[in-house]
């Protein structure tokens, strides 16, 4: 079991400058290529404390939307460790049933948006620099698209923070005619590839002296 309930969390410190993260190479498998790393490096964990907005159960809208989402989270879950949390304030990756507001004047059905922090758990010595991803998932869609969406932006979430240039992976910049409702063998190679860079999250800098306030470390995709 993740010891998922944090203790405090705050702004972690600016990476050094040096440690400026390289892009994957054009020889990268699946579209590794096109992912992008945080300024901290990274962002590739293989266990997530999730929470789901709940909704009112005798909504079938709502029915339909906890469906499409949970169905997106299971197929996720044959590649990531998941511990779903009823807490909000315990989760790394929380799910919204909303339409993201508009970005530069363009609407879309769904977006994820990563913050690092510092957070401090109970039964460690120190604290670590762990993500919270936001993903905003429009319930007005059909099912299929709801579900196609989901498993997009939650990609995102995992660490795919880039596009494929194919319809036929969940993670393709431009949907096909056909929702893609499971993780084609580049997702899975993709992910894969990025399980084996060094993950800017399980050690985190050790601060001696408190780190001035910085701006939140924002990735942010449709
Ligand atoms: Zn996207």
């Amino acid at each position: 079991m993740i010891p998922c309930p944090p203790v405090e969390w705050r702004q972690p410190a600016e990476p050094p400058a040096e440690q400026a993260p390289q892009p994957a190479p054009a020889t990268a498998p699946g579209y590794a290529s096109q992912l992008r790393p945080s300024r901290w490096g990274w962002v590739a964990q293989k266990q997530w404390c999730v929470w789901v907005e709940p909704g009112p159960t005798t909504d079938r809208w709502n029915q339909r939307w906890q469906t499409a989402v949970t169905t997106a989270l299971s197929t996720w879950g044959e590649q990531v460790r998941l511990v779903r949390v009823s807490n909000p304030d315990d989760a790394q990756l929380r799910l919204w049933r909303r339409r993201p507001p508009l970005q530069n004047g363009r609407a879309s059905h769904g977006r994820a948006l990563l913050q690092l922090q510092q957070v401090q758990r109970q039964g460690r010595e120190s604290s670590a620099l762990e993500p919270l991803v936001e993903v905003l998932i429009s319930p007005g869609q059909r099912q299929a698209a709801i579900q196609a969406t989901a498993l997009h932006e939650l990609g995102h979430g995992f660490g795919l923070w880039g596009h494929s240039e194919l319809s036929s992976d969940v993670m393709g910049a431009v949907p096909g005619a056909k929702p893609a409702l499971e993780l084609s063998e580049r997702d899975q190679q993709t992910l894969q590839w990025l399980f084996e860079q060094p993950s800017a999250l399980p050690a985190a800098p050790s601060q001696t002296t408190a780190p001035e306030p910085a701006p939140p470390s924002d990735l942010t995709a449709d």
